[in-house]
């Protein structure tokens, strides 16, 4: 393999940066070219690459987003798109690519792979946590952090007024980012889409910690919980149940995608970049990178991207302990 080509597709993430400096890294490393495609498959369908050299991303290791931006493409959900990416491909001699992206840049990579059996890598770049195959997706522990340091903030307005807050962090389908930033910022309640914990248990745990002398509290609830209702609507439903209670709202927003990547999601976008490329040059394909138990490993893109994922329910039980 002598040219191997790198994109960022779907949602941003921190670490993106440093996982394409890693990619392009590692190939100066092991002699090979590499070609940035901008804008994900919107970018591949268009020809919009860049030659990339070990020195085209010098300090970018610490910058959030990406340098080669990123895009939700229509085009290459159609036949004639991909064709039209492949095209691209031919013609610029590349003969693999690095996917950094969620599950829905995967599901294309595969279509396209059985398509022109072009080989492809992924490596999960998802502040959302919610790829099987991987304990830690890039960006999550940062977005993680992001969350904790602004609920902190909350707090202190929120005890300084004796009101609750209810905080919105993201996660449409995964309560990773609510589960964990709940548990780390002291949350009284966590409410996330795996699980229906039901609003009468959220009344009658609010109402014990005001009867135990606590005079704020933070509920964390994930965008897509299972309340039916949202954060707006929580907040107003408590305040109709529980009119002892000051109720105010924040939702945290895209500021949770952005900032610089904390320390782990550098050090494992490395690591994953690293080793996409030597998978590439082993003559594998459809292989999604990640961790377990702090190891690099990797799983087929497929089971990656059907496995689902679960919630730690220990994790929900030291939550429930702690708001005793
Ligand atoms: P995030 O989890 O952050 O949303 P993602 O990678 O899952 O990231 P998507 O918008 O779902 O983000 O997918 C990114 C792109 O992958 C889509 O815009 C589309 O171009 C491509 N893609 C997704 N599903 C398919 C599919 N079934 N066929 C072809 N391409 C697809």
């Amino acid at each position: 393999i002598k040219k191997i080509a790198v994109m960022t597709s779907g949602g941003d993430a921190p670490g993106m940066n440093a996982a394409i400096r890693s990619v392009v890294r590692a190939c100066a490393y092991y002699r090979v070219n590499c070609i940035g495609i901008y804008r994900g498959y919107e970018g591949l369908i268009e020809g919009d690459f860049i030659e990339l050299t070990a020195r085209s991303v010098n300090n970018i290791i610490n910058k959030g987003g990406t340098i080669l931006k990123s895009a939700r493409s229509e085009g290459f959900r159609t036949k004639e798109g991909r064709a039209q990416a492949y095209e691209h491909l031919k013609e610029n001699e590349i003969e693999a690519m690095v996917v950094i992206g969620g599950d829905g840049s995967f599901t294309g990579a595969v279509i396209f792979n059985e398509e022109y059996n072009f080989p492809v890598i992924g490596i999960p770049g998802t502040i959302d946590n919610d790829i099987f195959g991987t304990s830690h997706t890039l960006g999550y522990d940062t977005a993680l952090n992001t969350a904790v340091e602004a609920i902190d903030k909350i707090r202190d307005t929120a005890s300084s007024h004796n009101r609750l807050f209810f905080v919105e962090v993201m996660g449409r389908d995964a309560g990773f980012i609510a589960l964990n930033a709940g548990v780390g910022a002291g949350a009284e309640e966590i409410l996330i889409p795996e699980e229906d914990l039901g609003l009468d248990r959220m009344l009658e745990s609010l109402k014990k910690s005001r009867r135990t002398g606590k005079s704020s509290s933070i509920v964390v609830v994930a965008e897509g919980d299972r309340s039916g209702k949202n954060v707006y609507e929580l907040a107003k439903y408590v305040e109709e149940n529980l009119p002892e209670y000051d109720v105010r709202v924040s939702v945290l927003g895209h500021m949770q995608r952005g900032g610089s990547p904390s320390c782990f999601d550098r050090v494992l976008a490395s690591r994953l970049g690293v080793k996409s490329v030597e998978l590439i040059l082993d003559g594998k394909t459809n292989l999604m990178v990640g961790l377990k138990n702090n190891e690099v490993i990797s799983t087929s893109i497929a089971e990656a991207i059907k496995g689902g994922h679960s919630i730690n329910q220990e994790l929900l039980r030291v939550s429930d302990i702690m708001t005793t």
